[in-house]
């Protein structure tokens, strides 16, 4: 997605970093070189207003610095609006390190890449993301507290994946509730792609409400595992997203709401994991709206992994942890209530709702 964002616009002769298409106001943007370790970092700070800026680092093979840069922009910005939503004090930052995860990263690494995020003093709170695990928070802990996510052994709380997944439920249960004038899912037709950490544990709470679930997966082995672990049905069709059902959960990739998708999609509800599911916001939104299909905004009910790491930050339990992210139900259906009467889409509504706690934050401190 984001090798067609640079092409589309050209990036590359724009202002380099100011001028970027993903720049939004950042606040700070840190660019991170260990010649010793191969560490090329870049850690964008997109909001403090908040709080100090989480968001999790990921590890990519970027194929050239325009998109690690935009990508880190993107991402940063997108996790003010979710934790300003879910209610969180916190800003919004995100990491990336360019390189494969697989073949590059090394524990000297993580430790070099740990000891640039300490210098921030915490202004930039990491946590895992695509490319880094809970070992690798584990390994930044040794030399900066401004990490979360770090294994339970130590004192964390451990993957966020399966919280995630409860988050997701919740403002899908909600979506339903909205659309279809009942909570119930038994029944309901889902189709979930993508069968990974937070799709699995999806497919099982949908699976035993009695929704009829179907699901895709590039990993065939994952997904068939999957789908016979929770009876779920492996989807056979020729194409997703003209599948005859009534959700459609995307869990796996970003961008697959667009213009090529968007006219054959039958599902009444979107409601999934993915982060930036809309190819874009404005447009794409516009267009879901105009089609009578509800868009549960992804960063809204995808909130559940920041809200269980929040938890380190402020010292909350798991069980507290659950009941903020129990409540995207309400937050959802308030969400779209508040685009129905103010006519707008349901992602504007979200950014417009997170946008406001920041700018009230702010007169507050003006005072
Ligand atoms: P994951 O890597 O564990 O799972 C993703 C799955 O999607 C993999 O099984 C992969 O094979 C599959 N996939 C990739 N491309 C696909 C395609 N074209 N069609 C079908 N399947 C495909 O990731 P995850 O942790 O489960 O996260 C899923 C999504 O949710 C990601 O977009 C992630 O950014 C987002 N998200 C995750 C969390 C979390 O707590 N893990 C929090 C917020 C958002």
């Amino acid at each position: 997605m984001i090798a067609e964002v640079i092409k589309a616009n050209d990036l590359t002769k724009a202002d380099p970093v100011f001028g970027q298409a993903s720049f939004n106001d950042h606040e700070q943007i840190v660019f991170c070189h260990d010649k010793d370790t191969g560490l090329k970092a870049i850690i964008g700070i997109h909001n403090t207003v908040l709080g100090p800026a989480l968001g999790g680092t990921r590890m990519w093979k970027y194929a050239n610095e325009w998109e690690a840069l935009n990508d880190v922009l993107r991402l940063s910005r997108g996790m003010t609006y979710k934790s300003a939503i879910s209610g969180l004090n916190l800003g919004g930052g995100k990491a990336v390190i360019i390189g494969d995860a697989k073949a590059d990263k090394t524990p000297e690494m993580m430790t070099r890449f740990g000891q640039f995020i300490h210098s921030l003093s915490g202004k930039y709170i990491t946590a895992e993301d695509v490319g880094t695990t809970t070992p690798d928070m584990d390994i930044i802990r040794e030399v900066t507290p401004y990490v979360t996510g770090i294994s339970e052994a130590k004192g964390g709380s451990g993957n966020p994946s399966p919280v995630t997944a409860y988050g997701v439920y919740m403002g899908m249960k909600a979506a339903a509730m909205h659309q279809f004038g009942t909570d119930k899912l038994d029944g309901k037709k889902v189709l979930v792609q993508g069968t990974g950490h937070v799709g699995e544990t999806l497919i099982n709470y949908l699976t035993q409400e009695g929704a009829v679930v179907y699901v895709t997966d590039i990993n065939e082995a994952k997904m068939q595992d999957v789908a016979g672990k929770y009876g779920a049905h492996v989807y056979t069709g020729e194409d997703i997203y003209s599948a005859d059902v009534d959700i459609y959960a995307p869990c796996a990739l970003g961008a697959t709401v667009n213009d090529e998708t968007i006219q054959r999609l039958k599902a009444k509800v979107i409601a999934g994991a993915a982060n930036n599911q809309l190819a874009n916001e404005e447009v794409h939104g516009k267009l879901l709206q105009e089609k009578g299909i509800l868009y549960a905004p992804d960063f809204l009910i995808n909130a559940g992994g920041i809200i269980n790491v929040y938890a380190e930050i402020v010292g909350y339990d798991k069980a507290e942890a659950i009941k903020r992210t129990e409540n995207i139900y309400n937050t959802t259906l308030e969400i779209f209530h508040f685009a129905e009467a103010n006519g707008l889409t349901t992602q504007q509504a979200a950014m417009s709702v997170a946008q406001k706690r920041v700018d009230d934050r702010k007169k507050e401190m003006a005072k």
